[in-house]
Formats: C-alpha cells, sequence, structure tokens
C-alpha cells in the first residue's frame, strides 16, 4: 500500500530533519537558552578570523568566509567550546582553496551515503517481523520495529563538529532563494545546498525520539482499528457482509464501499451502512467495544450493542457489554502526535511549526500555493459535470459516499474475479512475481539492458500487509518490493499494488544508483515518487497482456483520477485546516479537538460538495487514518495525482515511459518547480488533470 511507504520515507525525513520526555516548560526554557543564544565573544572572534582568513586565502574567499562563520555562529554554543576552541576550528577546518573545498565534498557525500545507507538497512531489518509474513509478532518486536538507530546521530554531528564543518563551508538557503536562484545553480551547487540543509537545524536527541514514539504509537492504534462486518446489524437485524470480514478503517472500509458499486442489489445498503460506521469513528460516537471485536454485534444506526450470536472467529469478551463510546483516543493520539512535533519548533527558526516543516521543507511548495492548487480542482465546474455523469450512470440522487464512486474504470471490462485468476496464475508465488519484473519494464518501454539494470536492484518479499516498497541509502544496497501473496497466489488488487511499488523501486533505484551526486537522491518531495508510481500503475492491465486501454478507457481513467482528486483535495484541506487549528489551540483538549476537527469536515464538505450532493453537514472527510498518524501528509495526494497527469502527458509526448522515467527520476530532489519544468516544460499545478478531464467528460458525452 501507498500510505505504508509514504509513512516509512516521512519518518526518515521527520527523523532526520528534525523528538523529550519532559515537560512543555522545562523544554520551552531549554529553548530559550539553548536554541537562541550564541557565546557573547563569537562576534569578536569571528571578526578577528575574518580578516586572518581573508588574508591568508585572498579576497575571492571573502564571501564563502562570511557566510561559513555567521552558519558556524548561529549553531555554536558554549559547550561547544570557547573562543579559543571556536577559533582553532575554523582555522583547521575553512577550506580556503577549490581543491581542499572538492575534497571535502567528495568525502562528506560519501561518507553520508554510508551514514544513511547503514542506519537505513537497520530500520529495514528491525521491522523485518512487522512488516514481512513471517509469523507471529511479539511485543519485543514492536519494540524493535520502534528504535531509531539515527535518532541521535544530529546531535552526534553537532558534538564532533562534522556538522560546523559543513555550515562553515557549504551554504545554507531558505525556500525563497531555491525558487528564485535555484533555477540558474548547476548539479554541484543544488548537492552542496542538499547538504548544507541537513544541517539547518539543531534539535535535541530526545526531542526526535518522542516524535518517533508519538509516532509510533499513533502507528499502532490505526493499525489495529478494524472493524468486524459480519456483526454488523441493520435495521432489520440483517448481517450485510459475510462471515471473518475484517476492514482496517478506513483503507478497507473504503475500498469495500468501492467494491460494492459491482452488486446494485445489496450494494447501495452495505455502502449505507459503511458510512455510518465511517461516520461513528469520526464523531467518536462508535462504541469502544466494538473496536477490532467479533465477539459483539452492533447496529450502527441505533448503536446498539450485544454479544455476538455468530461465530467468525475464536474471541471471547470478558468486559462488561455497553455501547459507551470510545473516549476520543482517535484524537487523543491525533494530540500526541502535535505536541511531540511541537517540542522541535524551538530548534528550527528558518520554520518553526510542523505546517511550515512540511510545505518549505519536505514539500517546498509554499502552503498558499497548495491551498490554491486544491481549491481550483474543488471549485471547477468539471466536478459539477462529472458528478452529473456519475448520476446519470447510477440512476440515482449521489449520496455522500458517492465521493468514492468507481465506476469510471478503464478495466471494467473484467470483473475482479477473472483478473484474480488471470493473476494468480501468472504470479503464484513472490517469486514468480520476481523473475518476471524485467519482462514487466521492457513492457513500459525500458531496453532490455535498463530493465535488468534496475530488476538486478530490487529485491521482492511477501508482506504482512498489502504491501509497500523500501528503497536504499545506499547504492550498494537493494530497494525491496514488499507483496502480498495468498496461498492461491497473488490477487489482482495484491498485483495492481505491487505494480504501483514497483513504481517506488524504479524511480528509488535510478534516482540512487544512476544519479551524479547521491546527495540528491531521491525526487522533490513525496507526491513526486506516487506520481511516478501512479504511471506504473496506470498500466497494469497491459502487464497482464490485456488490452491496453482504448480512448475511451483512458477517457475513464482520467474521470477517475479526477473524481479520486477531487475526494482527496477536500480530506487534505481538512487535514491542514485541523493542523492550524491544533496550532491555533495548543491547549486543547481530545474532546475539543474532536468537536473541531467534525466542525472544519462539516465546512469543508458544506463549502465544496454539499452543491454536488445537495446533503450538508457530513463529515466524512474526517475519516483519513492519514490524519491521525502521519503528521499532515494528506497534500500529497492531490498534489501526486497532478503531477501525475503532467508526467503521464509528457509521457504521452515522448512516446514511451520507460526512457522518459529514467530521465525524470534522475534529476533527483531539486525543488517541485524546477523538476517539473525541466520534465515538462510547466511548473507543478492542476491545469494537465483539468484539460484532461474536461476531453474526457466531452467523450463521455456529458453535457
Ligand atoms: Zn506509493
Amino acid at each position: 500500500m501507498r500510505d505504508r511507504f509514504c509513512l516509512t520515507l516521512l519518518m526518515t525525513a521527520i527523523l532526520f530533519a528534525t523528538v523529550p520526555l519532559f515537560s512543555e516548560e522545562i523544554l520551552m526554557q531549554n529553548a530559550s537558552t539553548q536554541a537562541t543564544v550564541s557565546p557573547s565573544w563569537i562576534h569578536d572572534s569571528s571578526a578577528k578570523l575574518q580578516k586572518e582568513l581573508t588574508a591568508k586565502y585572498g579576497a575571492q574567499q571573502k564571501e564563502r568566509l562570511d557566510r561559513g562563520l555567521h552558519q558556524v555562529a548561529e549553531f555554536w554554543r558554549a559547550d561547544d567550546g570557547d573562543a579559543a576552541a571556536f577559533e582553532e576550528f575554523v582555522r583547521i577546518n575553512f577550506a580556503g582553496d577549490q581543491a581542499t573545498l572538492d575534497t571535502m565534498f567528495n568525502r562528506f557525500q560519501s561518507m553520508l551515503e554510508q551514514l544513511d545507507g547503514h542506519m537505513h538497512e537497520i530500520t529495514r531489518e528491525f521491522n523485518q517481523q512487522s512488516d514481512l509474513d513471517l509469523g507471529p509478532v511479539l511485543p519485543f518486536d514492536e519494540a524493535f520495529a520502534g528504535y531509531d538507530p539515527s535518532a541521535h546521530v544530529l546531535d552526534d554531528f553537532f558534538n564532533n563538529k562534522l556538522a560546523f564543518t559543513v555550515l562553515l563551508n557549504f551554504p545554507l538557503t531558505t525556500l525563497d532563494q531555491r525558487l528564485k536562484d535555484g533555477p540558474t545553480w548547476t548539479r554541484r551547487q543544488w548537492a552542496e545546498v542538499r547538504l548544507a540543509q541537513r544541517f539547518d537545524k539543531r534539535i535535541p536527541a530526545d526531542v526526535n525520539l518522542a516524535i518517533a514514539q508519538a509516532g509510533a504509537e499513533s502507528g499502532q492504534y490505526i493499525a489495529q482499528y478494524n472493524i468486524w462486518m459480519y456483526h454488523l446489524l441493520d435495521p432489520q437485524g440483517q448481517r450485510l457482509f459475510p462471515p471473518k470480514m475484517r476492514l482496517l478503517s478506513h483503507w478497507n472500509l473504503r475500498d469495500e464501499i468501492k467494491a460494492d458499486y459491482s452488486d446494485p442489489q445489496t450494494g447501495p445498503a452495505k455502502q449505507r451502512m459503511i458510512q455510518q460506521v465511517m461516520e461513528r469513528i469520526v464523531t467518536q460516537t462508535i462504541p469502544q467495544i466494538v473496536v477490532n471485536n467479533p465477539a459483539v454485534d452492533w447496529n450502527p444506526y441505533t448503536n446498539e450493542v450485544k454479544p455476538a450470536v455468530v461465530k467468525d472467529s475464536d474471541a471471547t469478551e470478558s468486559r462488561s457489554i455497553t455501547n459507551a463510546p470510545e473516549p476520543d483516543t482517535r484524537y487523543a493520539t491525533l494530540l500526541k502526535t502535535f505536541i511531540a512535533s511541537r517540542k522541535a519548533d524551538p530548534y528550527s527558526p528558518t520554520a518553526p511549526t510542523l505546517i511550515d516543516r512540511r510545505f518549505q521543507e519536505d514539500r517546498e511548495i509554499p502552503e498558499a500555493r497548495v491551498k490554491a492548487m486544491l481549491e481550483q480542482v474543488l471549485s471547477s465546474p468539471l466536478a459539477v459535470q462529472t458528478a452529473q455523469l456519475i448520476q446519470t450512470r447510477l440512476g440515482r440522487p449521489l449520496e455522500p459516499f458517492d465521493v468514492w464512486y468507481n465506476g469510471f474504470r478503464p478495466g471494467s471490462q473484467f470483473t475482479e474475479a477473472q483478473l484474480d485468476e488471470i493473476v494468480a496464475k501468472k504470479y503464484p508465488t513472490a517469486e514468480a512475481y520476481q523473475k518476471d519484473i524485467p519482462n514487466l519494464l521492457i513492457k513500459l518501454g525500458f531496453s532490455p539492458d535498463r530493465a535488468q539494470h534496475v530488476a538486478d536492484n530490487i529485491i521482492v518479499d511477501p508482506a504482512r500487509g498489502s504491501g509497500h516498497a523500501m528503497g536504499s541509502g545506499m547504492r550498494a544496497e537493494k530497494a525491496h518490493l514488499r507483496t502480498r501473496v495468498e496461498k492461491t497466489g497473488m490477487n489482482y488488487k495484491g498485483f495492481n499494488i505491487a505494480v504501483h511499488e514497483m513504481g517506488h523501486n524504479v524511480e528509488q533505484t535510478f534516482s540512487l544508483n544512476d544519479n551524479d551526486y547521491t546527495l540528491l537522491q531521491g525526487v522533490p518531495n513525496t507526491a513526486f515518487t506516487e506520481a511516478l508510481a501512479f504511471v506504473f500503475q496506470g498500466h497494469d492491465l497491459e502487464l497482464l497482456g490485456l488490452p491496453a486501454p482504448d480512448a475511451k478507457s483512458q477517457a475513464e481513467k482520467s474521470l477517475n483520477d479526477f473524481w479520486a482528486t477531487y475526494e482527496i483535495a477536500g480530506v487534505a484541506l481538512v487535514d491542514m485546516s485541523v493542523w492550524h487549528w491544533m496550532y491555533d489551540h495548543p491547549q486543547a483538549t481530545p474532546k475539543q479537538l474532536d468537536q473541531a476537527t467534525v466542525q472544519i469536515s462539516k465546512d469543508i464538505w458544506n463549502r465544496y460538495y454539499a452543491p454536488i450532493f445537495h446533503k450538508n453537514d457530513v463529515v466524512l472527510l474526517g475519516v483519513y487514518s492519514h490524519m491521525i498518524d502521519s503528521f499532515l501528509y494528506l497534500p500529497d495526494y492531490p498534489i501526486g495525482h497532478m503531477i501525475a497527469f503532467q508526467i503521464e502527458e509528457q509521457m504521452k509526448k515522448a512516446g514511451s515511459i520507460g526512457p522518459e522515467f529514467e530521465r525524470m527520476a534522475k534529476m533527483g530532489r531539486i525543488t517541485p518547480d524546477l523538476w517539473m519544468e525541466r520534465a515538462t516544460g510547466h511548473p507543478v499545478g492542476p491545469e494537465a488533470l483539468l484539460e484532461a478531464t474536461q476531453r474526457a467528460l466531452a467523450a463521455a458525452g456529458a453535457k
């Protein structure tokens, strides 16, 4: 599942960039003494060194020297040494000529690749039992999975002064500078900028640890949040879902709504019931005892709970059975991630909130621009036209759960069962998929050479969950594709996800192994890695040897993606608003956050969805699990769809995916707009998506 992958990437980003076990007040005191006060002598020492070293290395080094002295002084604390130690440090570590600077740059690049690579390797190994289908997870496995070997790295690098060496010699930049000057920088200059950025904060290890713990705790909360569907009773007391069906919120619940469109008889009743369940999760009126519990029967409409009168598991229940609501645990969990994130704020002067860090540092697209792009999609007249088309196809007025309408399907000439059969035959095991990777890549337009090169860098593992991709941090390691294979073979859903994850792995391989600078490995932000993976995923039927989508299918795909973007854009706005609300109400209780989230979900629904669905005050936009455990991640999805369209359009122009994919992936981590300009000739935006949707609506014969 892409979600899982993204979280992996995300945590790496948080941990390196930015977690205390002690109280807020103590931290704030520390922050004011520690994060902002440089020693009083530092100005005089800097002035002295500036004269001395300019005389030594020449006037052409003066600008670099001034900048380096200023950057070191900003982060130097009394604990780091006295004036003599500071001066000595600068004298021996300033690279006064180009040859020394080149050597320094090359060695830092190579050493940091080793550090990142091995840290990532340990993390991957420690998560093996949780991530892979290898038998029961014991409590100590969870502790391994929660452990982050890199938590102290940044601290260590300031203590041993390697961070200061970088700050003395390479430039710190603001997002504004990167946006304005980045287009004229050389690849080496970009690599130097990324090198310096690693040390633009001095966050204590205990703060990083607290963030990691809040992340792990919220992840656990989400991972256990299953609804046992056979135990849901409709108003007539009937069970609409089969025994043993256990759906994880919100992914599986949402996907079941989608699947139920293929069942015109009982589908709508099932979909309404799932919507009711989701609303109870968002509003926290869900009875605590029904969460992940097949020992009780529950009517989500009346909220009545009784001991289960049918059995589809070995579970028993010793607690007294009541419908007492879940006590705002959902929002208490989210609040913990907020409180932990905020502890990093005082140590991040250039991006002093999690919101700033997400937009200015991780996404590198200003928040206002992201908001405007989302609103452009949400208020597009194309949404009204698409909704009318859906209504015509369904033959009934839209209901709120239709935000997950999935009838726009290029592959709809095959039933899921037919596809399952084809896939299971082709891929009875994970090894069978592994062996086929070169062929799959050749089908996507890669030359046999390049296909083999990439395939040699991917290892397929059996996933415990639905699947994810895990890249590597150094060239000596391989990317891992985790995919779910049932005993009866892979099913179509698993294949579709595996193709998506393979897209990640291919991007990870090119952007690391074939990049001119490992410091530039990756893509501008996670939305790009998703977009590139979507490109692969969109061609999954062809990879099965089934007909390539015709014009009509392509129109259906565009409409499907537009509708998905329209849905997730609102979800992203909820996520953004909730984080702003938390920052505006830092003392809020879980109950207050519950009420605020419900209100925000309703407001955004009422503004952008109610005019189309003709129903007010729906709370469904608040159901995404990412909102609870992913630290403001959701905006990456709609941006990802927009970017996917931009990239897909470019692939079409180029005529083949393979070489274009490689050309793009090798650009690495420059700013999003610059990457997109060089990839397609335009900055990031929704225009390609909207244009494709307009064409698709015309092709689909919509008014
Ligand atoms: Zn993904």
